[in-house]
């Protein structure tokens, strides 16, 4: 009959990543765990294909009350996790602006939330090309458009020339631009901006004839490097004009492993108070009205752990070990797919590589048949190095690189 209003909408029939994601879990039920490469989902899976929990994040949970799982948390998340987030996001970088905090149901929360409160119906929120699927549908939920810049050029470096070009352009049509950017450890992609891509960001955004909100997706930040080198542009934000808004969007979901507790938050960094109190007015009201506030057990969890030196050094002892087998994961296959005369999109870190590649659909389906399950987009082969061993993505490396070379 068919009673659902597509309003601009494409609904797809499934979920792309989670219909191919159980094709790998059927195949993996039928012939077992070694004959199948499941590359697919962006959660940190150990060498024997469990998932990684972390302990010390356990130990803080257990610790919660009835009442921690039960009770409302206030809509902006309770004041223990407010500064647990700036502890987080910023660690010894902390900003000399005007900053605020709002909870949002994971890091996923927090870019539906910059684009309805700081986007017009009908604008294009600007990106770069090699992106998020998941960009493209908050932006067409919500009525809204994504353009894209080049994210590489020839030569495999950060195109600020494409960027400034695509932002000029939308500046002639709109007095406010969103600009996206997700970094460090890049999706799908696994690339850092330099501190010399940051410095031709910060230039042509201070140049553009709009207001910009800098967004910065950094989902994947304590898994991009050591703590202090990949938060290390910060403090060139500074130098941002008072044409620009910047606003992180902060995800708890792969910094503690808990992808289901739906824990993340938008955080501002605001040139004056103004600007901030109406982040904060704003965040909150569009929160109320669409998830209302969110879970509270989760919060308490991570303020206890951010207010406990103890506790906190375990966690971060205890990630740091699970980011080193992720980056030695990623340089191993970057090393093989190279030995085999195959290069990747420019990648640095992070929970997935990708392959460019004009026919990945017809890759991955080749792939597939040989039970290595990854990710196609429209330009490339997305490989998720954070569910798969060492050894697998040697053979996944290799099985790629026999099919696109
Ligand atoms: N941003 C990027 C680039 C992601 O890949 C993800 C999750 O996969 C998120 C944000 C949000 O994650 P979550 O909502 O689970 O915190």
């Amino acid at each position: 009959m068919g009673f659902v209003k597509e309003n601009g909408r494409t609904i797809p029939v499934a979920d792309k990543v989670f219909a191919l994601n159980g094709r790998a879990k059927a195949a993996t039920a039928e012939k077992g765990k070694d004959a199948v490469i499941n590359a697919v989902i962006g959660a940190l899976l150990d060498d024997n294909g469990d998932l990684v929990v972390m302990s010390s994040v356990m130990d803080a949970i257990k610790t919660l009350g009835p009442a921690d799982y039960a009770e409302y948390a206030p809509i902006a998340g309770t004041p223990a996790f407010k500064e647990a987030v700036q502890k987080a996001l910023f660690g010894k970088f902390q900003p000399k602006g005007f900053v605020r905090v709002c909870a949002t149901p994971g890091g996923t929360g927090s870019i539906t939330n910059v684009i309805e409160n700081y986007s017009d119906f009908g604008d294009s929120v600007l990106t770069h090309d090699w992106c998020w699927a998941n960009y493209r549908n908050i932006c067409s939920e919500n009525g809204r458009n994504l353009a894209t810049f080049r994210f590489f050029d020839e030569d495999g470096k950060f195109d600020s020339a494409d960027l400034e070009k695509q932002l000029y352009a939308l500046a002639e049509k709109q007095d406010q631009v969103i600009l996206m950017i997700n970094t460090p450890a890049h999706n799908p992609t696994g690339y850092s901006l330099s501190l010399e891509d940051w410095s031709n960001v910060i230039r042509i955004v201070n140049a553009a004839k709009c207001k910009v909100v800098l967004f910065l997706d950094v989902a994947y930040i304590d898994y991009a490097g050591e703590d202090d080198e990949v938060r290390a542009f910060m403090p060139m934000l500074e130098e941002l004009g008072s044409n620009v808004l910047t606003i992180y969007g902060y995800s708890a979901s792969k910094t503690l492993t808990a992808y289901g507790m739906r824990c993340g938050a938008i955080v501002c960094v605001a040139h004056d108070e103004e600007t901030a109190e109406e982040f904060k007015r704003a965040s909150e009201y569009m929160a109320r009205a669409t998830w209302s506030n969110c879970n509270r057990s989760a919060q308490v969890a991570m303020g206890r752990i951010y207010s406990d030196p103890e506790l906190l050094a375990k966690v971060d002892e205890e990630r740091r070990g699970y980011r080193d087998m992720l980056l030695e994961r990623g340089r191993v296959f970057e090393k093989t797919l190279n030995d085999n005369g195959v290069k990747c999109v420019p990648f640095s870190a992070g929970f997935f590589v990708t392959v460019a590649c004009d026919d990945a659909a017809s890759v991955c389906a080749k792939l597939e048949e040989q039970d290595i399950y990854c990710l196609a987009l429209p330009k490339g082969i997305r490989v998720s190095i954070a569910s798969i061993s060492k050894e697998k993505c040697v053979k996944c490396a290799e099985a790629i690189a026999k099919l696109v070379k």
